[in-house]
């Protein structure tokens, strides 16, 4: 996808605190953290949001989970606990329109959020 910043970042055309790594998804540092742990899990593969990947129905929402679980217990907080989150939409704040999933944690994170 054109001027997708994540595309970018899946590609190494744009620089990344990379973490970890699957075949099909890549997981970085965001760049602008709001807990001691946040990383961003994406696909390779360009879709827009969680809907769109879980419509793909290939296996690939599972991949990004599965690296999500592997992000948190890397960096030490699968006990303390995290939260996985996927906004989706304007009302939740999406901004980047190439799906990720958030992985925050290392310290109590509040509920509801903002
Ligand atoms: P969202 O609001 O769910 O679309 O989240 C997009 C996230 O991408 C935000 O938390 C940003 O801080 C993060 N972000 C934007 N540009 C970059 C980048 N170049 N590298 C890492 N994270 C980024
Ligand atoms: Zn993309």
């Amino acid at each position: 996808m054109p001027d997708c910043l994540f595309c970018g970042i899946a590609s190494g055309d744009i620089p990344a605190k990379t973490v970890r790594e699957s075949s099909r998804a890549i997981a970085f540092r965001d760049i602008n953290a709001q807990a001691p742990t946040h990383v961003l899990v994406i696909p390779r593969q360009h879709y827009p949001n969680v809907a769109a990947l879980a419509a793909a129905g290939d296996g690939l929402l599972d991949e990004v989970a599965a690296l999500a679980d592997e992000v948190a217990r890397d960096e030490g907080v699968a006990g303390s606990g995290y939260r996985v989150v996927f906004n989706t939409g304007p009302d939740a704040g999406q901004t980047v329109h190439h799906v990720h999933a958030h992985v925050l944690g290392g310290r109590p994170l509040e509920w509801p959020p903002g």
